[in-house]
């Protein structure tokens, strides 16, 4: 049984509208998915009524906004089903959440002849901060490869994982093949060897139910803006016996326990990892995002969502000379794709025309498109409130522009 797609379009009222004349069809939710008015309105309600500096305050404003952001990450908790509220540190995003570890994990535990293992289809964010701690570190990046297919090769993955290893850092949904990794097998073989692993939830974190105890990952990374909520928020889970034992990223206030000039001694976790007035009011919107989530029958929008991905597929597979990148078994709503003879910028752009939005270019994953040998691709993502009549316009169009050329 499919969702009502009709009434859970009224709660993003950014769909209902006209782009070049023609209704907009969204198609871009791997890049940011929109926000539905429930989060809107608790932002909105919140600045309107509440604002004030979190933590260490004694008036109201600021009693019930720090009251609201650590409910939030009482939220976030709940959602990751981190063991305790202190694992869950608000960042500005995946990239920020990265960043963290590889900056301060790396600086306690990664050393010259170290190794650090990603995949190949790695977002840039996932691939450039392990390559600057190596690098600083003297330290060598491993490369997990996959196949043509868009299928991580876990026999490879064996043979990378060696006592050199400190640290497994791979995507959960990849942004470009829209593959869905075995995550649970590979932390499984990584721990086996006794190395950690981070899960770069991006792209996960919208569509699956999480459970990190239940992973057992020792590090997750979502971005709220991928997941219904707002730009500029997104969380780090981290298991405590790591956290602990890794030192600051960013520094400055909240992060401390006591300044003089001669030593700094740090706050606790969370706090030691959230230097500065955190993007509260995002945290609040991203809380209210999940409990939009929680609102709805994830099974059921998992389902459909694959639907419109199968349907989208079939439909594209019939049209002479577009080739898709990526056809794993376990994929995510999103198909990369070439038409030949079309430059992916110039489809992108007609296509914005009849009011579709896609995205074009390297999708932050230059090694996918060397992969391939291609300079760009053409992606459309898919989140619940699109539809199937959508998906046949879109196809409608792709046919239309492909006779033009
Ligand atoms: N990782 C993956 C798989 C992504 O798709 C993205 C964004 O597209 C990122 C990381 C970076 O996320 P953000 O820009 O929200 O930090």
């Amino acid at each position: 049984m499919f969702p009502d797609i009709t009434k859970l379009r009224k709660d993003f009222p950014i769909l209902d509208q006209s782009v070049n004349g023609k209704p907009l069809i969204y198609l871009d939710n791997a890049a940011t998915s929109q926000r539905p008015l429930q989060v809107i309105d608790r932002m909105n309600e919140f600045s309107l009524k509440i604002n004030g500096n979190i933590h260490r305050a004694t008036h109201f404003l600021a009693n019930k906004t720090t009251e609201a952001f650590e409910c939030a990450r009482g939220t976030l908790r709940t959602f990751l089903n981190a063991s305790e509220s202190s694992e869950v540190i608000f960042t500005h995003g995946t990239t920020e959440s990265i960043n963290l570890v590889a900056h301060s994990f790396g600086e306690a535990f990664i050393n010259a002849g170290d190794e650090v293992v990603v995949s190949e289809m790695e977002h840039h964010a996932n691939i450039v901060p392990w390559q600057i701690i190596c690098n600083r570190k003297g330290a060598t990046l491993k490369v997990l490869r996959f196949t043509d297919q868009g299928v991580l090769d876990l026999a490879e993955l064996d043979q990378l994982l060696t006592h050199k290893t400190k640290i497994l850092a791979v995507t959960q949904v990849s942004n470009t093949l829209g593959t869905v990794n075995p995550i649970q097998k590979i932390i499984t073989k990584a721990h086996e060897k006794n190395i950690p692993v981070l899960i770069d939830g991006a792209q996960g974190a919208a569509h699956f139910r999480i459970d990190v105890q239940e992973l057992d990952c020792d590090f997750y990374a979502l971005s709220g803006h991928k997941m219904y909520g707002p730009t500029g928020i997104g969380v780090l889970y981290g298991k405590r016996k790591w956290l602990d034992r890794m030192p600051p990223f960013l520094s400055g206030g909240e992060m401390i326990d006591r300044v003089t000039f001669g030593n700094t001694t740090f706050n606790e976790i969370p706090y030691k990892f959230e230097a500065g007035t955190p993007h509260y009011t995002g945290a609040i919107g991203l809380a209210a995002a999940i409990e939009y989530l929680n609102n709805q029958d994830i099974s059921i929008l998992e389902k459909y969502e694959h639907e419109l991905l199968a349907e989208a597929t079939m439909r594209l597979k019939q049209i002479d000379g577009l080739t898709i990148y990526g056809e794993a078994p376990e994929k995510s709503g999103v198909i990369s794709f070439n038409i030949e003879g079309i430059h992916p910028f110039d489809l992108g752009t007609l296509l914005d025309q009849l009011g579709i939005a896609v995205r074009t270019g390297r999708l932050c994953a230059d090694p996918v498109m060397d992969h391939y040998g291609v300079e760009n691709m053409v992606r459309a993502s898919f989140a619940f409130y699109n539809t199937f009549k959508e998906i046949e316009t879109f196809y409608k169009a792709l046919i239309r522009l492909k006779t033009m050329f």
